[in-house]
């Protein structure tokens, strides 16, 4: 059913609630920043949490220890049509080289840990099913920030 309407926030508490256990030990220092308009989009709840699932996840595995950061923010300012929900993270980061690689099925740098290489490629697939972009930034050494963008549904009376 992509017809649900789905409250951004809403949709972001659920996925870390179930992340809970994961990102504590990853970091110690987790944040969220919601965004005050109470955000709506159309379509997939399950979807969608997957999608934010799959980008928290990767942001938790990315980092070398707890004293780095993870953050996970959503704001509508930039575009008054669209939701962009923000996840940061001091990890790793993404060689320029693997950046062109990451949405592949099948790519993975985690042979280590079992990585599937499935995540951003499903990610990618049901972003685009909701008219949405998803977006990477890295710097290699420093961090990561992916950007997931949806189109908003009007705002509440
Ligand atoms: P998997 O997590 O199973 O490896 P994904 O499709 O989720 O597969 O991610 C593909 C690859 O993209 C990862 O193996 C990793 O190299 C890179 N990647 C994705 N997100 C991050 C991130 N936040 N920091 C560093 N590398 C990342
Ligand atoms: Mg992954």
């Amino acid at each position: 059913d992509m017809s649900q309407t789905v409250h951004v926030n809403s949709v972001i508490k659920h996925s870390l609630n179930l992340l809970g256990n994961q990102i504590r030990k990853s970091t110690d220092h987790f944040s969220i920043a919601f965004e005050k308009t109470r955000p709506r989009v159309r379509g997939n709840y399950q979807k969608i949490e997957q999608v934010i699932i799959n980008l928290v996840q990767n942001a938790c595995e990315a980092l070398p220890d707890k004293s780095h950061s993870v953050a996970v923010e959503a704001i509508t300012l930039a575009d008054p049509a669209r939701v962009t929900v923000l996840v940061r993270d001091e990890g790793t980061g993404i060689t320029q080289q693997d950046m062109q690689h990451i949405m592949d099925p099948f790519f993975t740098t985690k042979r280590d840990i079992g990585g599937t290489g499935l995540g951003l490629s499903v990610s990618q697939k049901i972003v685009q099913e909701h008219d949405g972009t998803l977006e990477f930034t890295s710097e290699p050494g420093r961090g990561t920030v992916a950007a997931l963008t949806l189109p908003l549904m009007p705002p509440e009376e």
